[in-house]
C-alpha cells in the first residue's frame, strides 16, 4: 500500500531572528530592532519603531507621529486600515490596535495560512485612536505587558472622574495639577478625558507638540497651551499641567510649585508604585489590555497557536495551554521606553525639548 502523500510543511510565516521578527517568504521585518531593509511598523512607540531601515510600512493615521520619530528623510510608505499590499506572494494588511493613534496589528496570508501581530493594544475606548478590531487568524503572536491576573481596569468614565475631581480639589487647595503620562499616546488620551471648563491646560513641550499631530489627523482635544510660552503672572493653581514622565523632579516644574503630582498608567495598579514614585496620586488607565482583555482578544482571533511577548508572558502561556490552546513564549525587544513596557526605570523623552 501505498503512503498517503503528506503536504510538505510550510515554513512559519514569522520566526524571530537577530534582526527581530522575520518573514523569510515576504521578505521583511515587524518592528524589527536593528537596521533592515523593509520594517513594517505597528506603531511609533520607540520599542516598536526604531531607526536606520530603508524602507517603513505603517497606517495611514499613524504616519505624522512615525515621521515625528524618524526624521524628515525616513521613506515611510502608509497603507489604509483594511487595505493590502503584496510582498512575494505574502498578502500584508493593518488592522486597528486601539493603543495609540495609527497603531496596528499586521496580517499576513500566505496560501491560505493567515498569521496576525497584534503589537500593542487594548480593547477598552479611547477617543484619541480607531478601536481594536479581532482579526482572525491561525496564529496570533499577542503582546502580555498585563499578562497576570491581577491586572483589571476600572472603566474609563471612572477614571475620568477621578482626575477632574482631583484637579478641582487642587484648585481649592491652592495647587497646580500636574500628570505624569507618557509623551505619545497617554497624554492625549488623559487630555481626551480632563474636563476644560475646570480651569487652563499646559503642557510640556514633548506633550504639545503630538497633541498638534493628533489634531492634524482628526482627534479632538481640548485646547492647550504649551507651558513654555506662559508668562509670569499665571495663576498656576488653578491649572492642570501635563509632562512625561521623565519631567519628575525636574528644574522644569519648580516654576509651577506648589503642586499635587500623579501619574496616568497601568502600573498604577499596583500598591507601592505611587509611593516609590513619591507621586500624590496615581490613576490606572493604560494603553495596554488588561488580563481578561488579553484573553477576549485571543478568543476572538479563533487561533488554534498563540505566540507571546512582551512582559508576562509564562502566566499568559500557562492558561493558555490549560485552556486547550498551542501557545509558547517568544522573546523579542518590545519592552521599555516611551510607553508603559516596562514598570520602572523608563527613559522616555530622555532629551526633547521642555
Ligand atoms: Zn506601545
Ligand atoms: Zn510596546
Amino acid at each position: 500500500m501505498m503512503e498517503a502523500e503528506r503536504p510538505l510543511p510550510m515554513p512559519p510565516l514569522l520566526r524571530v531572528n537577530a534582526n527581530g521578527l522575520y518573514c523569510e517568504t515576504g521578505d521583511f521585518y515587524v518592528d524589527p530592532w536593528c537596521s533592515v531593509a523593509t520594517a513594517v511598523i505597528t506603531h511609533a512607540h520607540s520599542d516598536h519603531a526604531r531607526w536606520g531601515s530603508d524602507r517603513y510600512l505603517t497606517s495611514e493615521p499613524g504616519v505624522a507621529v512615525l515621521r515625528a520619530r524618524m526624521g524628515e528623510s525616513a521613506r515611510i510608505e502608509a497603507i489604509s486600515y483594511g487595505e493590502a499590499v503584496v510582498h512575494n506572494g505574502v498578502r500584508v494588511s493593518l488592522h486597528p490596535a486601539g493603543h495609540i493613534l495609527g497603531s496596528s496589528q499586521i496580517r499576513l496570508e500566505y496560501r491560505g495560512e493567515v498569521w496576525v501581530v497584534s503589537g500593542d493594544y487594548k480593547l477598552d475606548p479611547d477617543p484619541t485612536c480607531t478601536p481594536f478590531e479581532a482579526v482572525r487568524c491561525h496564529t496570533f503572536i499577542t503582546e502580555s505587558t498585563f499578562g497576570l491576573p491581577i491586572y483589571r481596569w476600572p472603566a474609563e468614565n471612572v477614571v475620568a472622574a477621578a482626575i477632574n475631581d482631583w484637579w478641582r480639589s487642587n484648585q481649592q487647595l491652592g495647587l497646580a495639577s500636574v500628570i505624569f503620562a507618557y509623551s505619545l499616546g497617554k497624554a492625549q488620551r488623559v487630555l481626551a478625558a480632563l474636563d476644560a471648563a475646570i480651569g487652563p491646560i499646559y503642557c510640556h513641550g514633548a506633550v504639545e507638540r503630538l497633541n498638534g499631530l493628533y489634531r492634524a489627523a482628526g482627534v479632538r482635544l481640548p485646547a492647550t497651551h504649551y507651558a513654555h510660552d506662559a508668562g509670569k503672572d499665571v495663576d498656576w493653581s488653578r491649572a492642570c499641567i501635563l509632562a512625561p514622565p521623565s519631567a519628575a523632579g525636574s528644574i522644569w516644574l519648580r516654576r509651577f510649585s506648589p503642586v499635587s503630582t500623579s501619574f496616568a498608567s497601568g502600573w498604577m495598579r499596583i500598591r507601592g508604585t505611587r509611593r516609590r514614585r513619591a507621586l500624590d496620586r496615581g490613576f490606572v488607565l493604560s494603553d495596554h489590555a488588561d488580563w481578561p482583555g488579553l484573553l477576549a482578544a485571543i478568543s476572538a482571533t479563533g487561533a488554534e497557536c498563540v505566540m507571546v511577548t512582551h512582559g508576562y508572558r509564562a502566566p499568559l502561556v500557562r492558561w493558555l495551554e490549560e485552556h486547550g490552546k498551542q501557545a509558547r513564549a517568544i522573546e523579542t525587544r518590545f519592552e521599555g521606553e516611551q510607553d508603559e513596557g516596562t514598570a520602572e526605570g523608563s527613559n522616555d523623552d530622555a532629551g526633547e525639548p521642555a
